[in-house]
């Protein structure tokens, strides 16, 4: 049985092996039953599954993972925390852990390695400098993944579900819902963890879609417009966009491809939706 769970047990082995928490690298444990048992359930895992956990600490999460799913790799940066893993998933034949940056790993070779190619399912308790790299690897890189439950800060929870006209809504989430479906599975306090952190958290769980939310000619150039019209975020789109070195078009060419969807050109980027994105890409992308 899944035994470190309980807050008892982690105080325990962290006084054992006598560990010093790293704040670089984002460490808080897990220490409510509720909340690890609302992950297993929100990943959907199941003994066919295999699943990829980012970070597994003292190996907390790994032991639900374990006991719910048929392969268990976890990949962990912090060195000191390889011994204290040996011991605590011992009696877990199907977990295994990696020493290794997971920014560092090449995840579609391990898929293709340990499950055939076939679809696999990320499970983390995330630090959080690495929420959006690790999230968007996994997306961009065309990883085969069914979907990716994770425990972020609550603030980017919202940010990753934002519709057009909010204040959350920017370049993270269009691009998280051109890849995925979003599903806020749970909000988690501080106390759920030790050290406590000073923010609340959440559960998400991002499906992702059998083929992207939107059609786009030139997905590279739907995210160049993308950044340019949130970084600065206070301009007109057609002003914004002219301004980004990313980009190369006129404000003629701007107000021309925002006309052909009925837009003005005094327009905000945070006004328009993923699909008009793709369309305002499709438009200027055709003018070479
Ligand atoms: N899964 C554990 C739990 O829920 O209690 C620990 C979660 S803690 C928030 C984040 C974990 O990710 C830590 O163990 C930390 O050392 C590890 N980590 C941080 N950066 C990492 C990276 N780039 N690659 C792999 N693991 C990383």
């Amino acid at each position: 049985m899944a035994s470190l769970g309980n807050p008892k047990h982690t105080i325990e082995i962290i006084q054992k092996h006598q560990f010093a928490f790293q704040k670089k690298f984002g460490q808080n444990f897990l220490v409510d039953e509720h909340v690890l048992e609302k992950i297993i359930r929100a990943a959907g895992v199941t003994k066919e599954d295999f699943v990829l956990e980012v970070g597994p600490g003292i190996g907390t999460l790994t032991q639900y993972l374990a006991e719910a799913a048929r392969q268990v790799v976890a990949v962990e940066i912090d060195a000191k925390l390889i011994p204290i893993l040996e011991e605590t998933l011992k009696d877990y034949e199907n977990a295994s852990v990696i020493h290794q940056d997971i920014l560092k790993v090449d995840i579609r070779q391990l898929a293709q390695e340990q499950n055939g190619g076939r679809p696999i399912k990320v499970v983390a308790n995330l630090p959080y400098y690495i929420t959006t790299p690790i999230i968007m690897k996994l997306f961009e890189e065309d990883v085969p993944v069914e979907n990716i439950t994770v425990m972020i800060q609550k603030e980017v929870a919202e940010r990753m579900q934002a519709r057009p006209g909010s204040k959350e809504y920017g370049a993270l989430s269009l691009a998280v819902q051109y890849y995925a479906d979003t599903y806020l599975a749970a909000n988690v306090p501080p106390n759920c963890f030790i050290p406590r952190p000073n923010v609340g958290s959440a559960v998400i769980c991002l499906t992702r879609h059998e083929s992207p939310a939107v059609e786009v000619e030139d997905e590279r150039l739907m995210f160049s417009l993308i950044r340019a019209s949130f970084n600065q975020r206070r301009k007109t789109l057609q002003n914004g966009l002219n301004n980004s070195p990313e980009l190369s078009y006129s404000k003629e060419e701007i107000a021309r491809g925002l006309e052909a969807l009925g837009l003005s050109p005094t327009v905000r980027g945070e006004a328009l939706s993923l699909q008009q994105f793709a369309q305002l890409s499709n438009a200027l992308g055709r003018m070479g």
